[in-house]
C-alpha cells in the first residue's frame, strides 16, 4: 500500500468522522404527532418506516396498489402507537393519483410535516433489449408521480415548515449493469430534487429537501432479483427506514446509507475505469 493511498483513506476517514459528530441529532418527541405521508408502504422499505413513525407516535398516510395489504400495515401502525394510520389506494402510474393521494392525505391529517416519497414500480434485472414503453411507464411510476406530489404538497410543507424526503439509490449516481430503466429514473430524481432544493434555498423556504442515496437493502422484492447474481451485501430494511427518517426529521439534504456508498459514489469519479472493472466483475454474468 504506497503512502499516498494511505493518506487518501485516512482523509476518507477523518472527513467522515467529521461529518458525524457535527451532524444535527435526532430528537424522537420531534415526531409525536408529526403528519406524514409515506408512499410505497405496503412492504418493503416503506412498510418499515410506517413502522418506525408508528412507534414515534405520528399521524401517518401510507398508500400503495394493494388495499389489503395497507390494511394491515396500517393495524399494526396502530398497535405500535401511531396516533393515526390511514390508507388509500393509488396507481403511481395514473395521471390522477398522485394528487388524489396527496389531497386525502392533506384532508384527513388537517396538512403535511413530512413527505416521503418511496414508491417504485417494479422492473426486470436484466440487460436493457429496447423495451422503451416500459422506461416510460416506470418513468410515470418512479419520477414524475413524485415530481407532481411534491408540487401540490409544498404549499402545505411551506406553512409547516415541513420535509420534503425522496428515497434514491446509489444507481442514480452510478450507473451499473442490468439496471437501465431503473437508473434513469433515480438519476431523474438526484438531478430534479437537488435543483428544486437549490430554488426552495434561494427563495428562503420552510421546506428542507432530503435525498437518500442507499445501497443493497434486504427487501423481498430487491433479493429477488438480485439472489445468485451479485456478491454484494444486503443491508436491513428496518435499519434503512429509520436511517431515512432521521434524515429527514434532522433536515438534511442527503443520506448515504449504508455509509460506504458515499465512498464508492466518490470512487467511481475519482477512479472511473478501475470501479467500471469491479461493478462488471461482481456481478455473475455468462454472455
Ligand atoms: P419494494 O418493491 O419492496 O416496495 C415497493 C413499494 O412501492 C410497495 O409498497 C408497492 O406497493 C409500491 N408500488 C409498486 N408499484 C406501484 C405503483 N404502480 N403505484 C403505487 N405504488 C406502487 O421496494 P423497496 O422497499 O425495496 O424500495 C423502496 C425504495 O428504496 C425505492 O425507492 C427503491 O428505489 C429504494 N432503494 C431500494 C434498494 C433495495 O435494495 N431494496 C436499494 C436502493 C434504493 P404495491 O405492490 O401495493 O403497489
Amino acid at each position: 500500500m504506497g503512502p499516498l493511498f494511505k493518506i487518501l483513506m485516512a482523509s476518507i476517514f477523518v472527513a467522515y468522522i467529521a461529518v458525524k459528530w457535527t451532524a444535527p441529532s435526532f430528537d424522537p418527541e420531534s415526531l409525536r404527532g408529526a403528519r406524514v405521508l409515506v408512499t410505497g408502504a405496503s412492504k418493503g422499505i416503506g412498510e418499515q418506516m410506517a413502522y418506525h413513525y408508528g412507534r414515534f407516535g405520528a399521524k401517518i398516510v401510507i398508500t400503495g396498489r394493494r388495499e389489503k395489504a395497507l390494511q394491515q400495515v396500517a393495524e399494526k401502525c396502530l398497535s405500535l402507537g401511531a396516533q393515526e394510520a390511514l390508507y388509500i389506494a393509488a396507481d403511481m402510474a395514473s395521471e390522477s393519483d398522485p394528487d388524489k393521494v396527496v389531497d386525502f392525505a392533506l384532508d384527513k391529517l388537517g396538512g403535511l410535516d413530512y413527505l416521503v416519497l418511496n414508491h417504485i414500480g417494479s422492473t426486470p434485472f436484466s440487460m436493457w433489449s429496447g423495451e422503451v414503453d416500459h422506461v416510460s411507464w416506470l418513468m410515470k411510476v418512479n419520477f414524475f408521480s413524485y415530481i407532481q406530489m411534491a408540487w401540490r404538497a409544498l404549499p402545505s410543507l411551506e406553512q409547516s415548515k415541513g420535509s420534503l424526503v425522496i428515497v434514491s439509490s446509489v444507481a442514480g449516481k452510478m450507473p451499473s449493469p442490468f439496471t437501465a430503466p431503473y437508473t434513469s429514473t433515480k438519476s431523474a430524481l438526484n438531478g430534479f430534487f437537488g435543483s428544486l432544493s437549490h430554488e426552495l434555498a434561494m427563495k428562503e423556504s420552510n421546506v428542507s429537501v432530503s435525498i437518500c442515496t442507499l445501497g443493497l437493502i434486504d427487501t423481498e422484492s430487491a433479493m429477488k432479483k438480485v439472489r445468485g447474481i451479485t456478491k454484494m451485501p444486503a443491508y436491513p430494511a428496518a435499519e434503512a427506514a429509520l436511517n431515512i427518517i432521521i434524515t429527514g426529521a434532522t433536515r438534511q439534504q442527503e443520506l448515504y446509507y449504508p455509509w460506504f456508498t458515499q465512498i464508492i459514489t466518490l470512487c467511481k469519479d475519482w477512479f472511473p475505469s478501475a470501479t467500471n472493472y469491479v461493478i462488471q466483475n461482481s456481478l455473475n454474468y455468462n454472455p
